[in-house]
């Protein structure tokens, strides 16, 4: 009972398997899963890029600046612009560390952006103060290195677009406004501006494009990552569930072998093992003995005791057999009714009728009561005993049979005996 309660309960654990499997094939990222991907992409790969670029630009400006300007000035500059991409890039480190894009993308958002917006202004600010004070020439040039910083920021800021605009507007436009409304002060000032509009304009259309490519991108390698993730659990849970159906296929097959009433093997299990032991014998030479056994006057038993009694001693014989084949290998089985058999594996006739005299004795010992029967007031049984040394295939009904005729003999000889085929 308790075996098929397990088997059954095993099979039943097995159905919500079913339902796992087009799992996988439905996910896709939520667009606040999205947001707090772009940002984590953004603030691991984008800050080395823009800050280097930042950085390496502040210092060329620098060195541009340095024959027009006080030390002192540019050192002041360059500690604002220095100080700012620093305080960026440590609120930058903490939000990743504190896994702040999870928990209050939204907030951080706005600092990145801000933070952007900064650095654009300190650039566009830096341009407007010094322009008047420098020949021409390297007005563009340093007008060359924000634009430049701003290309390169659009290969890797853009993944969040606000963060890329941002600095854009903040660096250019003020640039490009300025120049136009200053278009008296010196002449290309005009051509200057509009040509600024014209770069951030085409900055801002690049973007769109580059920002999408970013996105899908991004949801691809996301639902790739929990794809192979969810497939990793399924193989396991697949790897558990094979292992309780082998589990829930052997103990099948042990129920299928099982007698139910004594626990002992049954006639199928004995056909099985006489076929095995029959072609090792074969290839070995050995010797094989089967002997059968059948419980006396079982019937009056029955009619005296009631059926349920009968069984308890059906059982008790059962143990009784156990305890007398001993040796491994040895198969006891219930034959059919109240017909027991023990295959000997390797026991020639004597080991048989020793180990038939040990069934025997200790069911005599037991003393198990039995007014009705003939010859004795207690339980007894008959054995036939067969032995042989297989030279060719032979049928294990037949080598069953030959036992059945030496018990058909221990029979009609009184019963309570062994007889040999
Ligand atoms: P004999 O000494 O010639 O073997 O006499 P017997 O009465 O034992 O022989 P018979 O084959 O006529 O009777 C076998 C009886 O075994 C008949 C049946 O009621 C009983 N029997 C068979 N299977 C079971 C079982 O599972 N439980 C019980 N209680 N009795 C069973
Ligand atoms: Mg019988
Ligand atoms: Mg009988």
């Amino acid at each position: 009972m308790g075996v098929s309660d397990g088997l059954f309960s095993r099979l039943c654990c097995l159905l919500p398997l079913c339902k796992l499997v087009p799992m996988i094939y439905l996910r896709n990222i939520s667009d606040d899963e999205l947001f707090s991907a772009q940002l984590e992409l953004l603030m691991q790969h984008g800050r080395v890029a823009s800050m280097s670029a930042n950085l390496i630009g502040a210092l060329a400006v620098m060195a541009l600046l340095w024959p027009y300007y006080e030390t002192l000035e540019l050192l002041l500059w360059g500690f604002a612009i220095l100080s700012l991409l620093l305080l960026r890039s440590l609120h930058m480190s903490s939000a990743l560390a504190e896994r702040r894009f999870v928990s209050r993308p939204k907030r951080l958002f706005w600092h990145l952006v801000i933070g952007s917006a900064l650095t654009g202004l300190v650039w566009s600010g830096m341009f407007i103060a010094t322009s008047g004070q420098l020949p021409v020439a390297l007005q563009y040039m340093v007008l060359l290195i924000i634009v430049m910083i701003a290309a390169i920021s659009l290969a890797v800021m853009v993944v969040i677009r606000e963060y890329f605009l941002a600095f854009v507007f903040s660096a250019l436009w003020p640039i490009a406004w300025w120049s136009l409304l200053h278009f008296w002060d010196q002449p290309q000032n005009l051509l200057l501006g509009f040509l600024l509009l014209g770069v951030t304009g085409l900055l801002v259309a690049a973007s769109n494009g580059i920002h999408e490519t970013f996105r899908r991108m991004l949801s691809l390698s996301w639902q790739q990552e929990t794809m192979s993730r969810e497939l990793g659990q399924i193989t396991n849970s697949l790897r558990d569930k094979n292992r309780q159906l082998q589990e829930a296929r052997r103990q099948l097959t042990d129920l299928a072998n099982i007698d139910e009433l004594t626990g002992l093997g049954n006639r199928r299990l004995v056909n099985q093992v006489l076929r095995d032991e029959v072609s090792r014998a074969r290839r070995t030479g050995a010797w094989l003995s089967v002997i059968l056994i059948d419980v006396d006057y079982f019937k009056k038993y029955n009619d005296s005791y009631g059926h349920s009694a009968g069984d308890d001693v059906l059982r008790e014989v059962g143990n009784l057999m156990r305890q007398a084949s001993a040796r491994a290998g040895e198969v006891v089985a219930r034959y059919g009714g109240e017909e027991f058999i023990v295959v000997l594996p390797g026991a020639q006739l004597h080991d048989a009728i020793r180990t038939a005299e040990r069934v025997k004795g200790l069911i005599h010992d037991a003393a198990i009561p039995h007014r009705d029967s003939e010859i004795t007031d207690q339980i007894t049984v008959s054995q036939g005993v067969f032995s042989l040394q297989p030279d060719g295939e032979i049928d294990p009904g037949l080598i069953v049979d030959r036992a059945d005729a030496a018990l058909y003999r221990a029979k009609r000889e009184g019963r309570n005996t062994i007889c040999v085929a």
